[in-house]
């Protein structure tokens, strides 16, 4: 990865960081899950509105570090309005890009989306706090759970 991708990353992560989307406590919530990283002291809830099959609203809240707080936001505004399914989806594409199964300089423009992932499968630590929130939205999607932890 160039250096010019990698400062882009990071000042996508703090942006999120400093206006966070979707972040706030959602009343009328039809699910929420609790996701709680150990390792690093990330603690959310996740918190889902669905119309059917369709994720009408999402949101956060809760607290951890940047990477963690980044990955929440990114992925709620990601998913809302997104089927099941496609949420599904989205969750399997993010696995393989944080896992460093993608190569992030091939599709910038559907990838700069997530960023500032890429760069995260070089930091095994941060691999949890990126994946959390997507963990707890999976657990939230499917109903299974209603408390996630990464260990
Ligand atoms: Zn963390």
């Amino acid at each position: 990865m160039t250096s010019a991708i990698r400062e882009l990353y990071q000042e996508v992560i703090l942006d999120h960081n400093r206006s966070p989307q979707n972040f706030r406590v959602m009343e009328n919530a039809d699910r929420s899950v609790e996701g709680f990283n150990p390792l690093c002291g990330d603690h959310y809830t996740v918190f889902l509105k669905m119309n059917g099959e369709t994720i009408e609203d999402v949101s956060f809240s809760g607290a951890g570090c940047a990477i963690s707080k980044a990955s929440a936001s990114v992925m709620t505004s990601m998913v809302k309005g997104k089927t099941r399914a496609e949420a599904e989806q989205l969750f399997s594409d993010f696995h393989n890009l944080v896992r460093g199964k993608h190569d992030p300089d091939e599709e910038m423009d559907r990838w700069a989306r997530m960023a500032p992932f890429p760069g995260v499968s070089e930091f095994p630590a941060r691999v949890k706090c990126a994946s959390l929130p997507w963990h707890t939205l999976k657990a939230a999607v499917e109903m299974k759970k209603e408390i996630v932890t990464t260990e």
